[in-house]
């Protein structure tokens, strides 16, 4: 038996599943977990010795490559003063200075601990800012797993959610309004029959959790118009897209400027650090300043705000967006010729340095063209590219990551090994 199948079995035994997050599992795509055992740069290695060429990227924080020596070398030496103090310390505010500059629409800022913390805190924060309790979401957006959020569309099109998950109280659902992501003409009757009772709108400004679904420009416009109208708070989650898509995150693709923003992921480096932050009149609702509560023992870290700041630096090198999105869609051409060389009806695009892959002729525009796609091809593509050494998201639903660790000749490879693997469909 492999070490990994070992491993498997072994931890199935004590952990639910045998994973702390459910997509770890491979359940969606079958076969047995790759259990890792190291990784740098764009590589991982996993129990059995072999290596991958990494497009995960731990969900997104990977930007720069795994076991970043000058991130390493932050935490260690963060490490040796002192892990955790409950106190303030000055890293925390050059951590918030960071992102204040970084993000035009930050004036004020708090660091959690994770991308659930920093979304589960923004609407309940836009609810103490409006005095309103029903929130708005997206079907297929993901914002980790708050009650309120883990909602999906209920039998109208606008009447509210039922809960997606066991242990949610139909009660808090009740709350939640799922919308059709990119669907206009839901968007007006939504804001037309209920806009002044909408505490917030809550969205992934590029959707990277059910594959990878751009947004309409227009459609984007029409939100952020019909929230000011209303007096919504607008609530970008960019805990996936925050200095992944570009410099300024989504927002700044977009031009559109969101009320809150949720931050995770790369802002950690790899260690767990969220943020939420924006308008200062929303932000002094927060306690101690305001009626909000909101705390967290460890929030701050001085080892993951150090993680999360040589990061964040890093990310502002000149050209450093530039021969990122480059070599990511350098990946999602060739990919998409090699299907085509091979008579595969496929797509895939790239925004800044996050992709897609379809198996379908044209990328999805909202959910149910997602839900549509051709999940067994998928799956046996991503079995062929992980037999060749090629470490894809294991589920059709998740959009993938290139980081500034990977080269030309990682992605030709790929690429190469991705062409075989279509010959085999
Ligand atoms: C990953 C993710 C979250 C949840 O972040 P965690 O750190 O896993 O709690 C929230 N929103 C989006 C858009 C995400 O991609």
């Amino acid at each position: 038996m492999s070490h990994n199948a070992e491993l498997f079995e072994r931890a199935q035994r004590v952990i639910p599943g045998g994973v702390n997050s459910p997509v770890r599992a491979f359940r969606s795509v079958g076969g047995t977990p790759r259990f890792i055992t190291r990784a740098a740069g764009a590589h991982v290695w996993d129990a059995d010795g072999r290596r991958y060429t990494d497009y995960v990227g731990s969900w997104g924080p990977a930007i720069l490559g795994h076991a970043d020596a000058e991130v390493v070398e932050a935490v260690q030496r963060a490490a040796a003063d002192g892990l955790s103090f409950g106190a303030p310390t000055e890293r925390e505010i050059e951590m918030a200075e960071l992102l204040v500059d970084m993000l035009p629409s930050l004036e004020m800022v708090r660091l959690v601990s994770s991308g659930t913390e920093a979304t589960m805190s923004a609407i309940r924060l836009a609810r103490g800012f409006t005095g309103r309790d029903a929130i708005v979401k997206f079907e297929g957006c993901y914002h980790g797993h708050a009650d309120s959020l883990l909602v999906k569309a209920g039998s109208g099109l606008l009447t509210f959610g039922n809960p997606s998950s066991g242990g949610v109280p139909a009660d808090f659902a009740r709350h939640t309004l799922v919308l059709d992501f990119n669907n206009l003409a839901a968007l007006e009757e939504c804001f037309a029959t209920r806009g002044d009772t909408l505490a917030c709108v809550i969205i992934e400004p590029v959707a990277g959790n059910m594959n990878l679904v751009r947004p309409a420009q227009a459609y984007m416009e029409r939100l952020r118009a019909l929230c000011t109208e209303h007096g919504v708070v607008l609530i970008f989650d960019e805990v996936m897209t925050g200095f992944r898509v570009g410099p300024t995150g989504a927002q700044g693709l977009y031009g559109i400027t969101p009320d809150l923003t949720t931050l995770g992921k790369i802002i950690g480096g790899g260690m767990p650090v969220g943020a939420f932050g924006g308008r200062r009149d929303i932000m002094r609702q927060v306690a101690p300043l305001g009626t909000v509560y909101q705390a967290g023992t460890l929030s701050g870290s001085p080892v993951a705000v150090a993680a999360g700041l040589t990061t964040l630096r890093r990310l502002r090198a000149p050209g450093f967006y530039a021969s990122l999105a480059a070599r990511t869609t350098a990946l999602t051409e060739g990919l998409a010729a090699a299907a085509a060389r091979r008579g595969v009806a496929f797509s895939a695009q790239a925004v800044g340095a996050m992709f897609g892959l379809y198996f379908s002729a044209t990328p999805p525009q909202g959910f149910a063209e997602v839900m549509g796609a051709d999940r067994e091809r998928f799956n046996r593509f991503f079995h062929l590219m992980l037999e060749a050494g090629h470490y894809f998201a294991p589920s059709a639903f998740e959009a993938g990551f290139v980081s500034a660790a990977h080269t030309e000749a990682d992605i030709t490879a790929t690429i190469a090994a991705a062409e075989a693997a279509f010959a085999q469909l």
